[in-house]
């Protein structure tokens, strides 16, 4: 359940007609509902009661200042995998030490910047990444907390672009070079092992692929101890899916038991990186029909936003539920939902059933909370959209469209172009 539901055929956000956003920010615009965020987050948590656990939310799902600002104030952490979400997450108010740091990319500088502000950990997804993590905390002179990103080579079974823990895949490090890279870890005077992280993917709607991975994950923490390496952090990385159209993915309590019962050690604080499955389904993107067109075989309906802010449909053929912000209670078209740029792959929704819409008519793209505005771009030099989050009646413009100005900010012409 969210908060985006119909009143006499007019879709209302809370207890706004989203129809009265539309005038007074334009389209098209991200809306959030503070409500859904705040009983996703809690929801997810409370699964683990009992459990000494940290849900560290998964920044790259959707960075917007005010939704990280909201995570911190129910006592999340923070799950980062650069500088610039560190940056972020501390301008939130998250307490360093409650933010870990994934990604198999870390530079130097972001290391440092990282060992500077004393995170939580940092989550090792290379054996040469561990060594240098060394060096820079022994360059300051103090001691870096890790963990081992562990690849347990399970098939979470969903999209090939968003599965992260099997062999094939660049993330983490396989089970037998973990218990390697643990050694060596042991061996290093300027790290402290203080956990053991996966990932195994995203979108992943059944239990059984984080059964699989504990399992592994127990078998090597268990060879670890026989060496005197004692893990204190048992992070499960996030991945839990949500419901797009017609999957059925575990509610957070099903999921908790599952990893609850297969956790075996309870001397574990656990950790949890939930991103999408917080704020999936706590946001829309609002957008209007601009056009309509008939074509010989099909029928487009197009929109003011397309891949530039969406991407999620031409990446991974995702599937966004579309609605009209109006119902109009005609006969419904079967027609490809489209946007203005030029790529066949910008497409919202193909073939797809929709109410009989017109130009000027506002649609909501559904589901649109996680990996959405975050991926979004400037291209075709369109201004990225704007943000806007409805608490009750209340409304606040989480971040302010883009101006054309914006889009040139920080380019220069070279004097040398005079010469000719
Ligand atoms: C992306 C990511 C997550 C969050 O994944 P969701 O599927 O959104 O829950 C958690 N941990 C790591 C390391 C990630 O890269």
């Amino acid at each position: 359940m969210h908060h985006f539901q119909y009143q006499n055929d007019q879709m209302y956000c809370e207890n706004v007609p989203i129809r009265r956003i539309a005038k007074a920010v334009g389209t098209p615009f991200y809306l959030y509902s503070h409500a859904t965020l705040k009983r996703h987050f809690k929801a997810f948590d409370s699964a683990f009661a009992g459990v000494s656990r940290l849900v560290c939310y998964s920044a790259k799902a959707n960075t917007n200042l005010a939704i990280l600002n909201l995570f911190a104030k129910l006592g999340g952490g923070l799950d980062i995998v650069s500088a610039g979400e560190l940056y972020r997450g501390l301008q939130a108010g998250f307490e360093p030490n409650k933010i870990v740091y994934s990604g198999v990319g870390k530079r130097v500088d972001e290391i440092d910047y990282a060992l500077k502000n004393g995170i939580l950990m940092f989550n090792i997804e290379s054996l040469e990444e561990l060594e240098v993590i060394n060096q820079r905390a022994a360059n300051f002179n103090t001691i870096a907390p890790v963990a081992i990103r562990v690849n347990p080579d399970v098939d979470p079974k969903t999209h090939p672009y968003i599965s992260t823990g099997l062999k094939k895949n660049k993330f983490g490090i396989d089970i037998v070079s973990a218990l390697q890279g643990y050694k060596a870890a042991q061996k290093l005077d300027h790290i402290e092992i203080k956990g053991i992280d996966c990932h195994i993917g995203s979108q992943i709607t059944d239990v059984q692929p984080f059964k699989d991975t504990l399992s592994s994950l127990n078998t090597l923490i268990n060879e670890l101890r026989k060496i005197g390496i004692y893990i204190r952090y048992l992070d499960m990385g996030g991945g839990l899916g949500i419901t797009y159209s017609d999957e059925t993915p575990p509610a957070p309590d099903e999921y908790a038991q599952a990893i609850i019962k297969s956790l075996k050690d309870s001397s574990f604080k656990l950790i949890l990186e939930p991103g999408r499955v917080i704020v999936g389904n706590a946001g829309i993107l609002v957008a209007k029909v601009l056009y309509t067109k008939r074509g010989e075989t099909k029928n487009f309906v197009i929109t003011d936003t397309g891949m530039n802010d969406l991407m999620r449909p031409a990446l991974y053929d995702a599937f966004h539920a579309i609605k009209p912000v109006s119902k109009t209670r005609d006969a419904t078209i079967v027609a490809d939902i489209v946007g203005p740029i030029c790529e066949t792959s910008d497409f919202l929704a193909r073939d797809r059933e929709i109410d009989n819409v017109h130009r000027g008519d506002l649609l909501a793209v559904m589901s649109a909370g996680a990996y959405s505005f975050a991926m979004s771009s400037n291209y075709c030099s369109r201004p990225r959209c704007a943000e806007v989050m409805v608490k009750d009646n209340r409304i606040h413009v989480i971040r302010n469209r883009q101006t054309v100005e914006d889009l040139c900010a920080g380019e220069s012409v070279p004097d040398f172009l005079d010469e000719h």
